[in-house]
């Protein structure tokens, strides 16, 4: 029989992969299982993050940046550029590298690491899951293990399978759609992002540079509008029309869950993280260093859970999420809810009033004062969320 791991953990994203390296250097025995044949492969991501968030997760490596951002600018339906100060800076990654690196770490730190491994269900025991049904090269075989986690991305299927509630509305499920091109004319520490209904309703359409005149173009729309027209079709229309010469290098589709956390990330002895159990900036879409944060925390509870012998400390992990990235995503999801209903004609009043600021008032936070006075009562949330944390973090 095989031997029962302390942890199987099913997704080998930058959540499980932190996750796997926290348990594993903890002296845990771990299997990480992805069931793509290479880890990092393919991107379906802008890949931007916020060198405060990721710094304070891992020791970044410079070969994982394809940029440096300083620039951060918001273009309004009616051409309007408002250019925020940052107040620091960010990064457009290489995933298929950032990603493969950190399996290697986890590895490094004594995880196993298996690819070509498909999960396709729990097995039950008798106090939760005994472990996992993995197809691989040699058809299906069963893996048993202590602790499961489910860090299998937006599509997740191991918390279903658990019996935790993982459905996110439509209008919460943002469809994207995103080309790399070549042959552009971007400039490399700036990120746009476009705003308005015939470019991207609810949502917004990003422009993230990559270096030698190669950047991510996507956007992100809701369900709702996407039930309408696909997101394809809007970044087809805004490539041809921006950049009508450049070269499509890859174009990917993709889920983002734009929702608060799910209600419950734990059950028994099955532990979810990052997209799977919804942890993504429901403004931003960013779910890359809020997944890993989470990961870190979960990790943290399964060591306790293991050295204890007691499932139940997993919920620590549950309650420390909820009371800190979570109430602050609760938040964030209340402004998504706002400025999404925002009309054209708004979203263009609210440029007119920061561009009527001051240089140095335009501040992320004064984009918001200007765009939150049509919706008093979120102010208090802004001020919650800007006291807590400067908006450089992209948790
Ligand atoms: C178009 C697009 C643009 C984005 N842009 C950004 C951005 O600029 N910045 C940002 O921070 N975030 C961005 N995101 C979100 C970000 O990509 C995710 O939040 C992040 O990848 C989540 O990490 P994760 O580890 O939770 O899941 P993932 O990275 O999705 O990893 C899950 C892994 O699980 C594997 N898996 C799934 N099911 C199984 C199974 N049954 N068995 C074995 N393996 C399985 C998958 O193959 C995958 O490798 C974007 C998303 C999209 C779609």
């Amino acid at each position: 029989m095989s031997p029962v791991w302390d942890v199987i953990i099913v997704g080998a994203g930058p959540a499980g992969s932190t996750l796997a390296r926290t348990v594993a250097a903890a002296g845990y025995s771990v299997l990480m299982l992805e069931k793509d044949r290479d880890i990092g492969m393919p991107v379906r991501c802008g890949e931007a993050v916020s060198d405060t968030s990721l710094r304070e997760l891992v020791d970044v490596d410079p070969r994982w940046i394809a940029s440096t951002i300083r620039r951060f600018r918001l273009i309004a339906p009616d051409g309007n550029m408002v250019e925020p100060d940052l107040g620091g800076h960010g990064y457009v990654l290489e995933r298929r590298i950032f990603d493969y690196d950190l399996a290697r770490l986890a590895s490094e730190a004594g995880a196993v690491v298996r690819t070509k491994s498909y999960v396709d269900a729990l097995v039950p025991g008798e106090d939760g899951f005994a472990g996992v049904r993995v197809k691989g090269n040699n058809g299906a075989t069963i893996e048993r293990a202590r602790i499961i986690v489910g860090a299998d991305g937006v599509e997740s299927r191991v918390g279903r399978w658990a019996g935790l509630r993982t459905e996110t509305r439509l209008r919460d499920m943002e469809c994207c759609a995103q080309m790399t091109l070549s042959n552009i004319p971007v400039e490399d520490d700036a990120c746009d992002f476009y705003f308005g209904q015939s470019v991207a309703p609810m949502g917004y359409l990003w422009v993230f540079p990559k270096g030698r005149n190669t950047a991510n173009v996507g956007l992100g729309i809701s369900g709702m509008a996407a039930k309408k027209r696909s997101p394809l079709s809007y970044l087809q229309d805004f490539v041809a029309r921006t950049y009508p010469q450049a070269g499509i290098l890859t174009t990917v589709a993709g889920g983002v869950p734009c929702a608060a956390t799910l209600e419950s990330v734990v059950s028994r002895n099955v532990v979810l993280v990052g997209d799977a159990a919804h942890q993504v900036n429901p403004v931003s879409g960013g779910g890359i260093t809020s997944g890993m944060r989470a990961a870190r925390l979960a990790g943290e509870a399964v060591i306790a859970a293991l050295r204890e012998n007691s499932p139940q400390r997993l919920g620590d992990y549950q309650r420390q999420w909820d009371k800190g990235y979570g109430a602050k995503h609760r938040m964030y999801y209340r402004i998504k809810e706002a400025v999404h209903g925002y009309s054209d004609e708004t979203l263009n009043r609210i440029a007119a009033g920061v561009l009527a600021l001051k240089p140095e008032k335009r501040t992320i936070w004064g984009v918001f004062r200007v765009a939150l006075t049509r919706n008093p009562a979120l102010i208090w949330d802004m001020v919650r969320v800007f006291g807590l944390t400067s908006f450089d973090d992209d948790a």
